[in-house]
């Protein structure tokens, strides 16, 4: 049976993760008949199978997407501001490192589980067939078949299909089935690091134990940890360190291990941990990677988006965000009718040299986040960045505000972050501090170097 033989175009999405569930909500709602296959359970039947509290940062151009499928204000009731970074210093002190300008230019920290129902549920309402229990198998992509496995009994399902999206994530199993009969060019860079989360419980007046408004970073140098709030109060902690050396995860293996380091370390987190030994041991390492594939598309056939085509390391907060991103550049594509191995073709042009330059951008940051924060350097460097976007606004924006709180193309926001960082080095070669700079000379190399910025911006 070939689906396209009936006047509304049909498709077939694998993954009801968050990159998946959107896009079902975005062409279910303009009319496309919408199949979602999705290997786990319904988390709204037995609550989010994650188990453990694992936030998001939800940016600008998620939001936008989140917007587009009228998904937004029920996020956002769940979601807990973040106004900047918390650095938290060896020494005890703490520093809030603003994000944007003011309360306009913050980020969020939403429940992934929470996020992932709310998706779902919008997806069904909108008219797209949700299926769980049906991990993607195998597909015969000249007979359009694709074979489902149900994990309950091990059954096999077989379905016809007109076009497959993989929306299946990084361990993509439409990618693998496309690999197979097609050279992606795929390519797996490992960080070399891997992270672990722990869990920072109410105070016991049930509040947040730490200023909730915050993304907190303890900056250690070659590791770190940072937290996000939760809208129940806690914070889900994320210890980032390197697979090898000391400390590593090579050295720190169990929970009294993680103890000594936190009190060496990140004594001012500790109190806040009590089951420290208990998540340590409990919770898996998780690895960290960036994926490059040179294609995303087998013709009219199949294409791939979100963490399925370009996974990315976190420290931008972005995956997410670019996935959501992809989901509304391919219904743009698919919604303007036309040949479907077209519209996949020119996704892939648009899409892919910004996912690119995000995963670029994501592996800059942990440097930055890590080893830089507390930097004297990089904070003059950060003072003047602040004092260009004031008087220069039309051309000077940081890179971190072009990622976050607009949606200019991630590759534009990374060439122009490129030509502004030399600038800030250049202007303040010599100087300690932003009183001793010549501001005529420092406007007019600003007014030579660095055209207006785009309109979307
Ligand atoms: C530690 C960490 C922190 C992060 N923090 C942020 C952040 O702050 N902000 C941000 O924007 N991004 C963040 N990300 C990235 C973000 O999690 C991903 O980019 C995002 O989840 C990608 O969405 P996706 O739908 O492509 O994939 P996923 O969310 O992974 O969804 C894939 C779905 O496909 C299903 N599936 C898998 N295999 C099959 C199969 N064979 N058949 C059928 N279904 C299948 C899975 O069960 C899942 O439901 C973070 C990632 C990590 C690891």
């Amino acid at each position: 049976m070939n689906t396209s033989a009936n006047a509304t175009p049909h498709i077939t999405l694998i993954g009801a993760g968050l990159a998946g569930a959107l896009l079902a909500t975005l062409l279910a709602r303009a009319g496309w008949r919408v199949d979602v296959y999705e290997k786990r359970g319904d988390p709204r039947l037995k609550g989010y199978q994650g188990g453990r509290s694992i936030n998001l940062a939800l940016a600008e151009r998620g939001r936008h997407a989140l917007r587009l499928a009228g998904a937004d204000e029920a996020v956002m009731a769940q979601a807990v501001m973040m106004r900047g970074r918390m650095v938290h210093f060896l020494d005890g002190r703490t520093d809030l490192q603003r994000y944007g300008r003011d309360d306009s230019e913050v980020i969020w920290s939403v429940h992934r589980g929470e996020l992932n129902l709310i998706l779902l549920q919008i997806a069904q309402d909108a008219g797209a067939n949700l299926h769980f229990h049906r991990g993607l198998s195998g597909v015969d992509f000249d007979a359009r078949i694709a074979r489902f496995r149900d994990d309950r009994d091990g059954s096999e399902h077989e379905v016809a299909f007109d076009s497959l999206v993989g929306a299946d994530g990084a361990g993509s199993a439409l990618r693998a089935a496309m690999g197979e009969v097609a050279d992606l060019g795929e390519r797996t860079e490992f960080l070399g690091h891997s992270y672990k989360e722990l869990e920072i419980p109410p105070a016991r007046d049930g509040g947040f134990s730490i200023e909730p408004n915050a993304l907190h970073i303890w900056p250690r140098g070659r590791y770190m940890c940072i937290a996000l709030p939760n809208d129940e109060r806690t914070f889900t902690v994320t210890l980032f360190l390197p697979n090898q050396g000391d400390p590593s995860f090579e050295t720190i293996r169990d929970g009294a291990d993680a103890r000594a380091l936190f009190q060496r370390d990140f004594a001012d987190a500790l109190p806040l941990i009590p089951e420290l030994e208990r998540d340590f041991e409990r919770n898996p390492a998780g690895l960290l990677a960036t994926l490059y594939l040179e294609r995303w598309h087998l013709d009219d056939r199949a294409v791939l988006l979100g963490d399925a085509a370009h996974a990315m390391v976190p420290f931008h907060g972005q995956g997410m965000n670019c996935a959501f991103e992809d989901c509304v550049a391919l219904a743009e594509r698919l919604l303007a009718g036309g040949d479907r191995g077209d519209a996949f073709a020119a996704f892939q042009r648009q899409r892919l040299p910004s996912a690119r330059a995000i995963q670029a951008m994501a592996l800059e940051n942990y440097l930055e986040m890590r080893d830089r924060v507390d930097d004297d350097d990089y904070l003059l460097q950060r003072a003047l960045e602040r004092e260009l976007a004031q008087r220069h606004p039309e051309r000077f924006m940081p890179r971190y505000a072009m990622v976050t709180f607009h949606r200019m193309p991630y590759e534009v926001a990374f060439d122009r972050g490129q030509r502004q960082r030399e600038l800030l080095v250049e202007l303040t070669r010599g100087h300690d501090s932003l009183d001793s700079l010549d501001w005529d000379a420092v406007d007019a190399t600003v007014r030579a170097r660095l055209d207006p910025l785009p309109a979307d911006a």
